[in-house]
């Protein structure tokens, strides 16, 4: 097998599993390809861990085994699986819920994969051209531990040869729908990058119907297909959802229809997140709840946007239309936006706008989305609810 050296002193972080082989980290290696796997061993030689190739966040590739003596083969990723369904039963039984993820990358041992299962329909997402490699392996494992209608998979790396959708099993009209705490949302594995639903915001989408709707006049910016908008709107007084996607309109009115709820007695704006704050201002409209879960990076117009540089903005503009002791929900999933900042950014701009607050909750990622221990960019969704006073 091939092998990769680590500098003099580095091998502290990876005796302490730490899954992302840093290039620089490594002293030598043998001409390591993305089809490989290969020891990681100390400058003096000893073994640490068994790792494969992948190219990811500046990362070489991830461990997937400190037993030397481990095969990395289809019942290694058996074992794998069985792990993460155990440790996920909760899912499988529990009324009112039918979509969540089955294995979460490095959290749960493999980083560059990643399964999610939606009402018995699976995705797999296959993050580097090396994990990619071991498809054959994947499905194996994954025909003989899980209970599936049918497999879709995306591609989340350049240059792949394959577009990825369906893989095998019984296709599905799309979009399905499928139940989260006894909300219906349409999804659709077969459509570009997105399914339509994030699953990774379940918690926070509970608690915002549970604490921060009723009675409400609630605004979801950077909507989507209005996953925030339907969950608030048997509690809230109105909802009101913007985006700047021309299609996000009718995907929202279709989820509102298949939950019962009238899409006439809600508001939809096709329109850019900065606009609406200048049209709503003018129109002295005010919100009692204001949800902010933007991509991390987006282009509109001549201008362009990233959380880490913009975040200020979107808080400043929501001052304009809140109401007194109104609630700001502040999403950010860039990975590279650690909470300490991200909360910090918070507190700056509502310092600096003399707003007294306090943060209500701060929330992550549900626990389907397992994460590693000594992984931070693992956890990277950050959810707080802003109580302003
Ligand atoms: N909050 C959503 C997910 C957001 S995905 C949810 O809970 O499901 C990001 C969305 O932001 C996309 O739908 C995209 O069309 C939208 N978007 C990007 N730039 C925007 C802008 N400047 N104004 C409004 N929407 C924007």
């Amino acid at each position: 097998m091939k092998t990769a050296t680590l500098n003099k002193g580095k091998e502290k972080k990876y005796l302490n599993h730490y899954p992302l082989i840093d290039q620089a980290d490594l002293y030598a290696h043998d001409h390591l390809k993305e089809v490989d796997i290969f020891q990681l061993v100390t400058d003096a030689g000893s073994y640490i861990a068994t790792a494969y190739v992948g190219h990811q966040h500046k990362g070489l590739g991830w461990v997937l085994s400190y037993d030397q003596t481990e095969d990395i083969n289809a019942s290694f990723f058996v074992n794998l699986f069985e792990e993460a369904q155990a440790e996920r039963d909760y899912f499988y039984h529990i009324e009112g819920t039918n979509a969540f993820r089955l294995f979460n990358a490095e959290g749960d041992g493999v980083g560059g994969l990643t399964i999610d299962n939606y009402d018995g329909h699976l995705l797999i997402q296959w993050y580097s051209k090396g994990i990619y490699k071991f498809r054959y392996l994947i499905l194996q494992a994954i025909r003989q531990v899980f209970d599936y209608t049918s497999i879709y998979e995306k591609m989340r790396f350049p240059n792949h040869t394959h577009e990825g959708g369906f893989v095998e099993g019984d296709a599905p009209e799309f979009p399905i729908i499928i139940e989260e705490n006894f909300t219906f949302y349409n999804v659709n594995l077969d459509d570009g990058m997105m399914t339509g639903l994030f699953l990774d915001q379940k918690d926070v989408r509970k608690k915002l119907r549970d604490h921060f709707a009723s009675q409400r006049d609630v605004l979801n910016l950077f909507s989507y297909t209005g996953a925030f908008s339907v969950v608030a709107a048997n509690e809230a007084k109105t909802t009101t959802s913007v985006d700047l996607a021309n299609r996000s309109r009718e995907l929202t009115e279709e989820n509102f229809g298949i939950n019962g709820i009238d899409p006439e007695t809600q508001y939809i704006y096709v329109m850019d997140t900065f606009d609406y704050y200048r049209y709503a201002e003018r129109h002295g409209i005010t919100y009692d709840t204001i949800v902010i879960d933007p991509p991390s990076f987006a282009r509109n117009k001549k201008k362009t946007f990233s959380v880490q540089k913009d975040y200020d903005k979107l808080i400043e503009g929501a001052l304009n239309i809140v109401a007194p002791q109104g609630t700001l929900l502040l999403c950010t999933n860039h990975s590279e936006f650690t909470k300490k900042q991200f909360k910090s950014v918070i507190k700056q701009t509502l310092n600096n706008a003399g707003v007294d607050f306090e943060f209500a909750e701060v929330m992550g990622l549900p626990k389907d989305f397992k994460t590693h221990p000594h992984y931070k960019p693992s956890k990277y969704l950050k959810a707080i609810f802003v109580q302003l006073k």
